[in-house]
């Protein structure tokens, strides 16, 4: 069964931040930055591709409510990161947001690699206009 799911299930212990009848939020276990918590709908759904819009929305809602939060608990910034599919980095199949609560100074950095190749921004742009 997928971790997040067995989380929910209570079969996995966490230590839950929030919680009510169809998400959880509980601190992720990789310990790095402090307050790092996951946002999770209860129902199984594998990344945001598959995640519907109604709980999308309402997930997207709880993330700035935690967000804020924090901010009224005294962290100075806040990042917010969800990735999605195994070639953007996401290791558990059930679909999160990460929150990182920052402070000044704290050492931590989200590091987003350069690109090896460099694209030509007028045809990339071309390339992912909705029209
Ligand atoms: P991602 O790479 O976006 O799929 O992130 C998955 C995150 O889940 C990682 O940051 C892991 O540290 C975290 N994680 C994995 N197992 C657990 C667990 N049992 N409790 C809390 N966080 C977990």
């Amino acid at each position: 069964m997928c971790v997040f799911c067995s989380i929910v299930k209570g079969d996995i212990p966490s230590y839950k931040i929030y919680e009510d009848e169809n998400f959880l939020a509980f601190l992720d276990i990789s310990n790095d930055v402090e307050g790092h918590t996951l946002v999770i709908p209860k129902q199984h759904f594998i990344d945001l591709d598959e995640c519907p819009d109604d709980y999308y929305i309402k997930l997207m809602l709880l993330v700035k409510k935690i967000s804020k939060h924090f901010l009224n608990l005294g962290y100075s910034g806040i990042n917010i990161v969800s990735n999605c599919k195994k070639d953007a980095g996401q290791e558990i199949e059930h679909f999160h947001v990460h929150i990182f609560p920052r402070k000044k100074a704290d050492g931590a950095k989200l590091v987003m690699h350069e690109a090896i190749v460099k694209s030509d921004l007028n045809e990339i742009s071309k390339k992912l206009r909705m029209s």
